[in-house]
């Protein structure tokens, strides 16, 4: 039998089915029908809503991508700032160092508008151009007043240097003993600089920490100098 046939035969069978059928078995049959339809209905919206839910992903997607794209402008951004900042700073530390090697700090010279230098690199009198502060613990630190320099008791822990010779922290590097103890001759030089500008003081104390191996209270200088290291008078 062919295919057309053999459906047309199976109608008329079920249209007798149905004809013999019940009221109730017919509704039943109505029922069965309507839910198919909704299952297919409510698959078609499940389907719209998967595709609406993907292209949303897409969006999210391309909104994250726009912000990382902008969070990574600003990082090296911010990177470029602190080059140039940390440029900016080794200039002005090497500007400093020029001006220390060669200020004479000392008082005295001629000052014109086409020269100020004196200002800068110091005069040429007897008297030194310098300013002698005595901190909290007693330290005397001495500032000279033409180019700026602080002399004050040298701190072992600034004297530690890596292999390229830079400057580090001591668990970096080793210790140079000579630059520290140049440091300290220096410190003593500028101590005993003849000025006669009066020293101005602080408050006077005494730093002790408590020892938990003696029980007792011991001095803590070394803490106070160590705490103040990148400190100056400028
Ligand atoms: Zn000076």
């Amino acid at each position: 039998m062919s295919e057309t046939k053999k459906s047309v035969v199976e109608e008329i069978v079920n249209k007798a089915k149905i004809a013999e059928l019940s009221d109730e078995e017919k509704e039943l049959i109505a029922l069965e029908k309507q839910s198919k339809e909704l299952e297919v209905q409510l698959k078609q919206q499940q389907l719209e809503a998967a595709k609406l839910e993907q292209e949303e992903r897409k969006f999210h997607i391309k909104d994250l991508k726009a912000r990382l794209a902008e969070r990574e402008l600003t990082e090296k951004q911010r990177a470029n700032d602190l080059a140039q900042r940390a440029a900016g700073f080794r200039q002005e530390e090497a500007n400093d160092k020029f001006r220390w090697n060669f200020c004479t700090h000392k008082k005295g010279g001629n000052v014109s508008p086409t020269d100020m230098k004196v200002l800068h690199f110091g005069g040429n009198k007897e008297q030194y151009a310098v300013l002698k502060h005595m901190m909290i613990n007693g330290d005397i630190w001495v500032l000279c007043l033409r180019c700026g320099k602080t002399w004050k008791p040298p701190v072992e822990t600034s004297f530690f240097f890596d292999e390229k010779g830079q400057n580090c922290a001591p668990q970096d590097g080793k210790f140079d003993k000579v630059k520290f103890e140049k440091a300290q001759f220096e410190y003593m030089q500028a101590v005993n600089f003849n000025t006669n500008n009066s020293m101005s003081a602080s408050v006077q104390c005494r730093f002790t920490t408590f020892d938990p191996q003696s029980g007792k209270n011991v001095d803590a200088t070394d803490v106070y100098r160590e705490n103040v290291r990148d400190t100056t008078l400028r």
